[in-house]
């Protein structure tokens, strides 16, 4: 794979210019495969983030903010074909630094150009309406940008989360700062650059990499931003929201999830079985949307389990570049923190593990994946995000049984029903509470036009598809007398 850096890792984009943190100091960035340093990365703190936030508004107030909508589009429009052209390199930086195997790094490059084209061609179809009102009147509505955007983004999913986020905001004609994670930035970095290539101009996007409780703390704290979007734990999330509550500006909260599977007894299990393990398993089961909950009827639980743990049997876990189906978790701590949830498991039974390649490097941070059967619904490992690959299989006996269960967490972002009666898929699709509900299917494979986000502990705020257009927006209504 391609296996160098092209830019200058070491700076923030403040302005359209690259430069050094204000206090000149860096963070290392390693490589989960095997724990080396892959490079430096900018340790930017609040003068930094100070800076980035006064750009925005500066663009604001210059050539992005006078923009028209199809300009806008246009740009990035440009920008997902860059993303495009770039797909090998993209992914082989985010494989290194984030330790997914090369094919899904791939899909989530292209992914990130996916969202720069459905937004460019979103950003001049985004309309107001007219509303019939008094005799004398009219009245009608405009959806203007908030002003200064800040994207808090995670580790998981760089590409696609920067693509979803950033893209609507600027689709809308927000000037954003973007604050990656300080365990995986390069593709960030990366996209700025492409950005600034595809012509944006200086301002609209800002990236100040650095420490969540310094760049990012700062960030959802600032009182010149207008909304803050962020992608996370739900510890950090809450914090996020008293922020912006101090600041009384709109938040988008995506805090993961507990999402379950239903699998009822006349569902096609041919059909069901690689979206089971795969929900669980995808880019090392950090994804907010994981499937960590298998609920499965009782007449085919049996069969179900042996399924899935054949194929949990056969999962290799291996460094990112060798493109196995389990890649590294993305840091020793991470590592940590599933490990811990695997003792929790010492009263559970294991169905079965999935293998570790015997020459993976003793420094990288593998785990063996996880399946742990006969568990009960409120066991810690069926109620609590483990953010690694590890699945829960629970039985139950009623429809409203696995309803219960399925709502029994604090979570609600994702779930699904096998079944092939169209009747109960239907009924459940209403009861399920989560923010998005798949009938025969898990993740309608990825879905950018897809709206997305939790409820309860796993959120608030929709982004992807339209929907994030309006989230990125608000509404202004005129009311003109005119006799
Ligand atoms: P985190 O929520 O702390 O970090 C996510 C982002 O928030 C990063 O960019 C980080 O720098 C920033 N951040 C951290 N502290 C901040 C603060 N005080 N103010 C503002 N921003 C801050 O998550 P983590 O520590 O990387 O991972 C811990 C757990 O969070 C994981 O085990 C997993 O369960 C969960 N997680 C969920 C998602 C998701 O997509 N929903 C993503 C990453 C992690």
């Amino acid at each position: 794979m391609p296996d160098t850096i092209w830019f200058d890792p070491s700076l923030c984009l403040i302005g359209g210019d690259w430069r050094a943190s204000s206090s000149g100091q860096t963070l290392p960035l390693s490589n989960p495969s095997d724990g080396s340093e892959i490079c430096r990365i900018a340790r930017g703190q609040s003068p930094d983030i100070d800076a980035a936030v006064q750009a925005a508004r500066f663009a604001l107030n210059g050539e992005w903010g006078r923009m028209t909508a199809l300009e806008r589009g246009r740009i990035l429009t440009r920008l997902g074909q860059l993303v495009l052209e770039q797909v090998e390199d993209l992914a082989a930086l985010e494989a290194k630094d984030v330790g997914k195997p090369l094919t899904q790094a791939r899909a989530d490059a292209v992914a990130l150009a996916r969202y720069c084209e459905y937004y460019g061609g979103a950003a001049d179809k985004i309309t107001g309406e007219t509303i019939p009102y008094l005799d004398g009147y009219t009245v009608y509505t405009l959806r203007e940008p908030h002003g200064v955007t800040g994207h808090i983004v995670p580790w998981n999913y760089p590409m696609q989360i920067i693509g979803r986020s950033v893209g609507a905001a600027l689709a809308m004609g927000n000037a954003t700062v973007l604050k990656p994670a300080e365990e995986a930035c390069l593709t960030a970095i990366a996209f700025a650059h492409l950005a600034i290539e595809a012509g944006l101009p200086p301002g609209a996007l800002n990236v100040v990499p650095g420490l969540g409780a310094e760049a990012g703390a700062s960030l959802s704290a600032h009182p010149g931003i207008d909304h803050i979007s962020f992608t996370g734990s739900v510890a950090t999330g809450a914090l996020v929201q008293q922020a912006a509550g101090r600041n009384v500006i709109p938040v988008t909260l995506e805090l993961g999830g507990k999402s379950p599977q239903l699998v009822f007894e006349d569902a096609d299990l041919d059909d069901a079985l690689p979206f089971l393990v795969n929900a669980g398993c995808q880019n090392a089961g950090q994804t907010c949307s994981a499937s960590s909950r298998i609920l499965v009827q009782r007449g085919v639980y049996e069969e179900v389990k042996d399924r899935m743990a054949a194929a949990y049997s056969k999962l290799t876990v291996g460094p990112a570049q060798e493109d196995l189906q389990v890649g590294p978790l993305i840091s020793n701590r991470q590592k940590q923190i599933v490990e811990g949830f695997l003792a929790k498991g010492s009263d559970l039974t294991i169905a079965a593990q999935g293998q570790i390649v015997d020459h993976a490097p003793e420094s990288g941070s593998f785990v063996h994946p996880t399946l742990f059967s006969d568990v009960p619904p409120h066991h810690p490992l069926a109620q609590d995000e483990i953010f690694g690959p590890v699945q829960v299989l629970i039985p139950f006996e009623t429809e409203a049984e696995a309803v219960e269960i399925a709502n029994g967490t604090d979570y609600g972002l994702v779930s699904s029903i096998w079944t092939r009666d169209g009747a109960r898929q239907m009924r459940l699709a209403k009861k399920l509470r989560s923010g998005q509900v798949f009938i025969n299917n898990y993740g309608a494979g990825g879905g950018v036009e897809l709206p997305f986000g939790g409820i309860a502990k796993s959120g608030h705020g929709r982004e992807k598809g339209f929907e994030a257009l309006y989230g990125f927006s608000q509404l202004k209504t005129v009311a003109a007398r005119h006799g």
